[in-house]
């Protein structure tokens, strides 16, 4: 597979020009046709891979595909990590492959003072980083909502496990829509993975790398 055969939108096929990309990697092979389409995922696979592209190109090319005004104090894309460094990278690489499309990118994360990111939210943004603590901090403060998102991504779900997020994780997913794609994303899929994941996702596309 080449990039060209995956359909992405010319802005986005002239950001990864301009980054050097030739070839997708294996996961974005498999997952990034699925995606398009709109598919849930189950994606097992380590940072290092080319999962944030892999999640990240066909998401930007749906909002491209449909241009909808982000919602005020919302997001139309909600990516949760487990770490402030995680959230940055990949806010990073977000704004990197959106570079040349009408796409605006937010990170939050705590330890950090709130005015900053709640002014960054106001207007809503379409692609929010963001760690599950500072996330749920926000909408208690009524400064988020997330009540538009379209397209929910939970990355390195095992990690976020780790690092004691399961209430924060199950109470996030009951806040965003019901009717939305969702893609998980852990390292590794333990049983009590699985299951977590089998209650986010419906008919998923699995991918392994
Ligand atoms: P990730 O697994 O998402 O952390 O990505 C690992 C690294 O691979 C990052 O530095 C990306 O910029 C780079 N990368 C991702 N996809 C590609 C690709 N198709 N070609 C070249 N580099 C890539």
């Amino acid at each position: 597979t080449s990039f060209k055969d995956l359909g992405l939108a010319a802005p986005i096929m002239k950001a990864l020009v301009a980054e050097g990309y030739e070839t997708p990697t294996p996961i974005q092979a498999k997952a990034i046709p699925h995606v398009m389409q709109g598919r849930d995922l189950l994606g097992i696979a380590q940072t290092g891979t080319g999962k944030t592209a892999a999640f990240s190109l066909p998401i930007l090319h749906r909002l491209a595909a449909n241009p909808n005004r982000a919602p005020r104090r919302g997001c139309r894309v909600l990516v949760l990590s487990p770490t402030r460094e995680l959230a940055s990278q990949i806010a990073e690489s977000v704004q990197t492959y959106g570079r040349f499309l009408q796409i605006s990118t937010t990170v939050v994360f705590g330890g950090v003072p709130l005015g900053k990111q709640e002014r960054a939210l106001a207007n809503g943004v379409d692609v929010l980083v963001a760690t599950p603590g500072r996330l749920l901090d926000l909408v208690e403060r009524r400064s988020l909502t997330l009540a538009n998102v379209e397209i929910l991504v939970l990355d390195e779900a095992d990690q976020m496990l780790d690092l004691g997020f399961i209430h924060a994780l199950k109470r996030i997913v009951g806040l965003v829509p019901k009717k939305r794609q969702t893609l998980f994303f852990s390292a590794t899929m333990p049983k009590t993975i699985r299951a977590l994941a089998a209650d986010y996702i419906v008919d998923p596309v699995e991918v392994a790398v």
